[in-house]
């Protein structure tokens, strides 16, 4: 299901994901950490991670079989309205209507409705509007009739009015306000945090750690780092945040680059430096694992993509940091 995610880039991932995990079998019985990595780029690593997990129950508790039943599918890991009524009418016919962001588009043009849609009061009107509409005859066929509508006709900016099926029954069109709707509360501006990231040298090797599986980016490998605190230089928080999270003493020897990325709450912008690793054996604080690897090893392990946007620059250019 595609919630937030474009249907162009989930092509890229999908022959692949389906190649190395073709069914749920082989997807329960699958490695955290290869899952993490067919993964990789796409974001939304929770989804990866609930996605193994619902195989996992799949197998171990129902034999295998994929719930038929609305309230048990529901129960699964990660399975939330939307997707519980996405899979249920497509898959077995069951009554649910689905709303996601095109169906909201065309259900405010076609009833004039004034909730901002990014205000999560506007869900149940939605959904209300959904279920009256829904063919019960073909579920499956209608929520995916409408999904596409909202994708390919009922657009955000220039609909195709004069093609579209419910044109006769569309009140924004009939009142010439189809670029009025839908209504979007502004939404606040996200917050931005100043980071640093280590490159941290030792022999031919850079060193690595593991989120925890919870949480942002749960389970993803990166090069540790931290927030800066204020009236700390950015290389002071690499040391201090390094010591902290590893317990290394290291040394920023050069700076690489600056990155800047966005996720769904918050912005960072992060420095990111070249360190000679001086002395100390890992502690790790927040971190579950750890690795010394050489940079050809990188592309073994799944990295946030925040990572992705330096890591091109270590492995052009392999110099030799550990004098
Ligand atoms: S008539 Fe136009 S605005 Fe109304 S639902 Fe169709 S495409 Fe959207």
């Amino acid at each position: 299901m595609l919630q937030q995610t474009q249907v162009t880039k989930v092509l890229e991932y999908y022959q692949k994901f389906v190649d190395r995990f073709p069914d749920v079998v082989s997807l329960a019985g699958a490695e955290l950490q290869d899952l993490l990595k067919t993964w990789e780029g796409l974001g939304y690593y929770a989804r990866a991670r609930n996605l193994h997990k619902a195989a996992q129950v799949v197998v171990r508790d129902l034999e295998g079989h994929i719930p038929v039943d609305y309230a048990a599918f529901r129960k699964l890991p990660g399975v939330g309205e939307y997707i519980a009524a996405a899979v249920q009418s497509i898959a077995f016919n069951a009554p649910y209507a689905v709303v996601d962001g095109n169906v909201k588009r065309v259900l405010a043009r076609l009833f004039l409705v004034k909730t901002p849609i990014n205000r999560s009061a506007s869900t149940r009107i939605f959904q209300e509007k959904a279920n009256q509409l829904l063919d019960h005859s073909v579920p499956g066929i209608f929520n995916q009739a409408l999904m596409e509508l909202g994708a390919t006709v009922c657009r955000p900016k220039s609909p195709t009015c004069v093609v579209c099926p419910v044109n006769a029954y569309c009140q924004a069109l009939q009142m010439a306000r189809q670029s009025e709707f839908p209504v979007r509360q502004k939404p606040k501006p996200l917050p931005e945090y100043h980071v640093v990231a280590a490159v941290i040298h030792r022999d031919d090797q850079v060193f690595i750690t593991q989120r925890k599986p919870e949480g942002l980016l749960g389970g993803l490998w990166e090069f540790p780092g931290g927030k800066i605190q204020v009236k700390e230089t950015a290389e002071q928080a690499c040391v201090r945040a390094i010591r902290e999270e590893t317990n290394l003493l290291v040394e920023p020897i050069e700076y690489l680059t600056r990155v800047k990325h966005a996720y769904t709450h918050f912005k960072i912008v992060m420095d990111v430096f070249h360190c000679h690793y001086q002395s100390g054996e890992v502690v790790l604080n927040e971190a579950i694992d750890y690795r010394w690897i050489t940079v050809n090893q990188i592309n073994q392990f799944p990295f946030p993509r925040s990572n992705h946007k330096f890591i091109p620059l270590l492995t052009q250019g392999k110099e030799d940091y550990n004098e």
